[in-house]
């Protein structure tokens, strides 16, 4: 069965898409630790980071690198941080997190957004790449 990832990325579940190239899809996260905090996926169903050919690693880490610098531009905070998981989704997924402090960076704190705002945040990262 297909991953949930794999249904955003094919289009059957809506996400606030930043970017996508044949390898990579950027999509904001629905339960965002702070503004900005973005998934970059490979497009291959790979369970974990480090199952990945490397260089499928490789252009994971270089396209999250152009995404992470678009966020930076649009969303105020001290760094982009980079986090990999994977617990909740079986689909290897970079977690680019704006930082402004160390509760950011982890798990426990949510932030809430509305439909208009993922949106519009969507749109305007994906201007800046
Ligand atoms: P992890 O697998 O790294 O522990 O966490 C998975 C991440 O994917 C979580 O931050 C969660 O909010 C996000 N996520 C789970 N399902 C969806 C979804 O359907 N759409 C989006 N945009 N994000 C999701």
């Amino acid at each position: 069965m297909s991953t949930i990832f794999t249904k955003i990325i094919k289009g059957e579940i809506p996400s606030y898409k930043i970017a996508e190239n044949d390898q990579f899809f950027a999509f904001l996260d629905i339960n965002p630790n702070a503004i900005g905090h973005t998934l970059v996926v490979p497009k291959k169903e790979v369970n974990k980071i480090f199952e990945l050919d490397k260089e499928t690693y490789r252009g994971l880490m270089d396209y999250s690198y152009d995404i992470a610098q678009a966020i930076e531009k649009v969303v105020p905070c001290k760094r982009v941080g980079m986090t990999v998981i994977g617990l909740e989704v079986p689909h290897v997924h970079v977690h680019l997190i704006p930082l402004n402090n160390m509760s950011d960076a982890t798990f426990g704190k949510k932030i809430q957004m509305g439909e208009e705002d993922f949106k519009k945040l969507a749109q305007r990262i994906s201007a800046e790449l």
